[in-house]
């Protein structure tokens, strides 16, 4: 097996920000290090922006926006750029797809799969752009015409978690690019390649400079991001704490945002469900990336009468889940991203454990695994809703499953959660399937199986979010509406 190098993947732009159409080095002296989650050594180091950096990047946007071509191109002329950055894209998923696998430790034969979804956005949104309303006539009742506009928003800043860094950061690019914004894209500190190799295709595909600026940076760089005069929207993919304190700071100011926040999704079996016909999505479903993705189906809800059933036949299948070297393509589940996710996960197992819950197979270190973030792959039964690990986003690969007696305590036991971003219905009956789903209080739904499609509206109800991206509501994210009437 050919080691990745993490440097190779980024022809040498690793300790450069991306800022007015040039790679310029920070003005930081503070240096960031990347650990590899597979053995915890150290794979490279950089210098993060700092607040002077920022401040440039923002004014290069600003003046894009303001002053450029780029809001004023037509949506054609912009569809034709995202179509080139697309086609680079599409050349660079290899390396897109090491840089994940060698960052934040998910297996190489899966992101290999995943990263389609990048090139994907950008063609989408640049096919989507050609079509958009951004200039529609209506008629008024008296007879005269209002014209509605949908015009590009301003200077977004892009802020994009670690554990899905490419096509999280693609959904916003795109589709704000699309919409004639221009951005300032702040990836988490832990994974910054791919971000940078957007930057390259970016940068090949011709864009004006100043539309796309990268500032790879911590928290306290981003929160002084987020509180800029210069940007008119905040667009954020992370934790639900610090959503919230964003949705304040932007408050003050009134600043757009866009929230993509935690979940706490459940896999909703019905009655009369194939457990058997069930099991392969809920296998890719409930703990993708090691249970570190928003959407993971972390609840599996199943009646009371063939409990002992389902237990049987997902327990023994988890247990034979290949844990190792997310670099081995036969691997199946690779370590934790980093140490603070190992002891967060940790914590919520003994957690799970003092409140009663029954540890029905993993919980512990995998023996031949002591370098490395690694976790066994766990399921607890005989789980209540009031325990944390039934209430709280664990972000690893634990699974709580909680049982119901009837239908309306399934679909409140499914409710009963802070959470509403994403969930499954498992029945032979798709009529009731459909009806169940009107029922839960979450932005994505999918009957017997799951489905991840970058053209159809993501976000989430309650504390999973405001705000949709994918599909045209992801272009609607990016626009303001303005009706100028006429009067002739
Ligand atoms: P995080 O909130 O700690 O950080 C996310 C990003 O925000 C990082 O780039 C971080 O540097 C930045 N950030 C944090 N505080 C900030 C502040 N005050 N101002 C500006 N920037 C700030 O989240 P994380 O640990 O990186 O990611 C995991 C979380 O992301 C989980 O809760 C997960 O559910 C969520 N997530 C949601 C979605 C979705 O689409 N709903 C997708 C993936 C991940």
């Amino acid at each position: 097996m050919n080691m990745i190098n993490p440097l190779e993947l980024i022809q040498g732009v690793a300790d450069r920000l991306f800022v007015n159409g040039q790679w310029v080095k920070p003005t930081s002296q503070n240096s960031l290090e990347v650990i590899s989650p597979a053995n915890e050594d150290v794979l490279f180091t950089y210098h993060e922006a700092s607040t002077a950096d920022i401040d440039l990047a923002v004014a290069a946007a600003r003046d894009a926006f303001d002053n450029g071509e780029w809001p004023r191109l037509s949506p054609e002329e912009r569809s034709k750029y995202l179509t080139k950055v697309a086609d680079l894209l599409r050349e660079r998923m290899p390396d897109l797809a090491k840089a994940w696998t060698v960052q934040v430790g998910a297996p190489i034969g899966l992101t290999q799969k995943l990263v389609g979804q990048q090139p994907q956005l950008f063609d989408y949104y640049a096919d989507l752009a050609k079509t958009y309303p951004f200039e529609e006539e209506r008629t008024r009742p008296d007879g005269n015409r209002t014209m509605v506009l949908r015009e590009a928003v301003g200077v977004v800043a892009a802020i994009t978690p670690w554990n899905a860094p490419m096509v999280l950061l693609c959904y916003k690019v795109a589709a704000a690019l699309a919409a004639g914004c221009t951005i300032v894209a702040k990836p988490s500190p832990e994974t910054p390649l791919e971000a940078m190799i957007m930057a390259e295709c970016i940068e090949q595909a011709g864009l004006p400079k100043g539309v796309f600026n990268l500032v790879p940076a911590g928290r306290e760089v981003g929160d002084y991001l987020i509180r800029h005069d210069g940007i008119d929207k905040v667009s954020f993919t992370g934790s639900t704490a610090a959503g919230k304190h964003i949705a304040s700071v932007c408050g003050e100011k009134l600043t757009r945002f866009n929230l993509e926040l935690g979940g706490k999704s459940a896999a909703l079996f019905l009655e009369d469900a194939d457990f058997a016909a069930a099991l392969p999505s809920l296998m890719v479903y409930s703990m993708p990336i090691t249970g570190q993705v928003c959407f993971s189906l972390t609840r599996i809800i199943v009646p009371e009468s063939r409990k002992d059933e389902f237990i049987d036949m997902y327990v023994a299948a988890v247990a034979n889940i290949k844990v190792g070297d997310p670099q081995d393509p036969t691997t199946l589940m690779g370590p934790l991203t980093m140490k603070r996710q190992l002891d967060r996960v940790q914590n919520y197992i003994e957690s799970g454990k003092k409140q009663g819950a029954n540890l029905a197979c993993g919980g512990g270190v995998p023996a031949n695994l002591n370098k490395g973030y690694y976790i066994e792959p766990t399921v607890f039964t005989d789980v209540t809703t009031d325990m944390a690990i039934a209430q709280e986003e664990i972000f690893g690969p634990v699974v709580s499953v909680i049982t119901y007696k009837d239908l309306d305590d399934a679909v409140a036991k499914t409710n009963d959660t802070n959470y509403g971003l994403s969930g499954a219905i498992y029945t032979q009956d798709a009529e009731l399937g459909y009806q169940v789903a009107k029922r839960i209080k979450s932005g994505n739904l999918s009957i017997n199986g799951f489905v991840v499609d970058v053209t159809m509206p993501f976000g989430g109800f309650k504390q999973s979010g405001i705000g949709r991206e994918g599909g045209v509501e992801g272009l609607d994210a990016y626009v303001e509406v303005k009706a100028i009437h006429l009067t002739s």
